[in-house]
């Protein structure tokens, strides 16, 4: 075919559109400082390109710090050389990391210097200090012009998943795959300018970071805070002092902004939460605080923030919020994402019929690097398996249940941990609650609650037999002072599990 009509897409010409139409705009902002203008963050994100020729085509780059302004030329500049943007959340243990870095071939790794120190110890690939003299050498290098001629199947993002479910498996994102991704948000969730600012509380390595395309290719701010790090009264400052702003976060997140008590700020216009559930108690809560700013997505790792949201004009009702029903849904299915629940024997449930959630698309990865079991068990018939268990109502909103390793089966029948940590925080006195089965001679299962709170097993059975079939009550309750939480704050069902067996 003749090359003109190849098709070619490079993430890198979304900064290269923003460079030519906002040039000396402020791109990106360390607290309220400005660091680059638009036309600053091309030529460093093109330098820097230049400089990683060295590493050679398609070569893995790893990207391991707490959130900093650097995080964003440095995505481009991966980008720019066609190589793969690899980021390691910082709050993992500096022998996850070690295992992401092994697994992914990386061949370099920029970190701050606080994780470069705990990573060298224990890998042989060259860390380098982002800022640090090496760096800004490579920010001097020649600047070389733009790739020309990226076919968009070329993997741009390996994302590391947050393994709640066990050792976490890189799922490969092309630039099509984000694009799509791009487009979707854009389409659905939010219509940012050039006056509007992204401001990243949530880490950069997971969804934050997933956004920095859509907001960089209207020309919005790039906000880190000054900390680093999720500092729920910073985030509301920024607020205030940069216009339009949007964020990332996700429900532990959400419920920390709540709990400083504080109004909603001048300028915070979007918050998207997802990643894990959002209990509707809290939604209420959070919606009381700040008003209907909300917005819901569902995704994975191997389908980047794209599966199905709940809009924010569905979270209100001309007479106040939305039904429980659609709060505590996943909302439906996302744009250009074809959404299908499949029954145990494979074929499309009906409405209201629990069974796997699957889809398809161009957002959807297109396997787990180096792990081809894991690839064909996930991509099977033409769908992604989310290993996700849920319904569709009949208007077409999914209400996930749980994973499909966290359902519990007792006596035969299955309990949704999610349904009983709904109920179960509609008690004033529960602050969290983490559903869990445990073997049982009897039952094969039963359930079992931790419950972080003051407040009495018995005035718990008595809520719950208000309000939830008998069976599905915990037989019974563990008191603690916190659930386990991953590095992104989702709940570890599997550490619960492991303390009841
Ligand atoms: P990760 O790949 O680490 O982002 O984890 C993805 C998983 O998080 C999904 O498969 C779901 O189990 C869960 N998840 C994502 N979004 C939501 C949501 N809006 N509500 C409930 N669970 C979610």
């Amino acid at each position: 075919m003749d090359p003109a009509w190849v098709f070619i897409m490079n993430l890198f010409a979304l900064l290269d559109q923003a460079a030519a139409r906002h040039g000396d705009r402020g791109a990106v902002y360390h607290g309220e400082r400005q660091v680059h203008s638009w036309s600053s963050l091309r030529e460093r994100a093109l330098r820097l390109a230049g400089s990683f020729r060295e590493l050679g085509y398609g070569a893995r780059v790893a990207v391991a710090s707490e959130n900093c302004p650097e995080i964003v030329e440095l995505m481009f500049a991966i980008w720019a050389a066609e190589c793969v943007f690899v980021p390691i959340n910082y709050k993992l243990h500096p022998r996850e990391m070690e295992q992401i870095v092994a697994d992914s071939g990386a061949t370099r790794i920029f970190a701050s210097s606080k994780i470069g120190a705990q990573l060298e110890a224990g890998t042989a690939v060259p860390v380098e200090t982002i800022g640090g003299e090496r760096y800004q050498s490579r920010c001097a290098a020649e600047m070389p012009d733009p790739p020309r001629f990226t076919d968009p199947g070329t993997l741009a993002w390996l994302f590391y998943t947050s393994g709640t479910t066990g050792r976490s498996k890189g799922a490969m994102l092309s630039h099509r795959n984000l694009m799509a991704m791009t487009v979707s948000h854009l389409a659905d969730f939010d219509a940012p300018d050039q006056n509007c600012s992204l401001i990243h509380g949530a880490p950069m390595s997971h969804g934050s970071g997933l956004y920095v395309p859509p907001y960089v290719l209207r020309g919005a701010r790039q906000v880190v805070p000054a900390s680093g790090v999720f500092e729920p009264t910073e985030f509301l400052d920024l607020c205030e002092q940069h216009p339009g702003c949007s964020a990332f976060l996700a429900p532990t997140m959400v419920a920390r902004l709540v709990q400083t008590g504080r109004a909603k700020p001048r300028n915070l216009q979007t918050i998207v939460y997802g990643g894990g559930p959002m209990y509707v108690e809290s939604l209420k809560k959070a919606m009381a605080a700040f008003g209907p700013i909300f917005v819901q997505l569902y995704g994975q790792g191997e389908v980047p923030m794209t599966i199905t949201g709940l809009r924010r004009a569905d979270h209100v009702a001309a007479d106040g919020w939305a039904s429980d029903a659609v709060l505590g849904s996943v909302g439906y299915a996302r744009s250009g994402v074809d959404v299908a629940v499949l029954g145990p024997d494979g074929a499309p449930a009906g409405i209201g019929e629990i069974g796997e959630i699957v889809c398809r698309g161009d957002v959807v990865m297109s396997g787990y690097w180096h792990n081809p079991d894991a690839t064909d068990a996930t991509l099977q018939g033409g769908w992604l398996h989310t290993g996700d268990m849920g319904s569709f109502d009949a208007n077409g909103f999914l209400t996930l249940r749980d994973r499909s390793k966290d359902v519990v089966i007792s006596g035969g029948s299955n309990i949704y941990p999610r349904e009983v940590e709904e109920v179960l925080l509609e008690h004033p006195a529960v602050v969290e609650a983490g559903v869990v089965g445990a073997p049982d001679e009897e039952w094969g299962e039963v359930v079992v609650a931790f419950i972080v709170g003051e407040v009495a097993a018995a005035d718990l059975d008595a809520h719950l037999l208000e309000r939830i079939a008998r069976f599905k009550r915990p037989k019974r309750y563990e008191f603690v002072d916190e659930l386990p939480k991953n590095s992104y704050g989702k709940v570890l069902k599997r550490e619960l599990r492991a303390r009841v067996q």
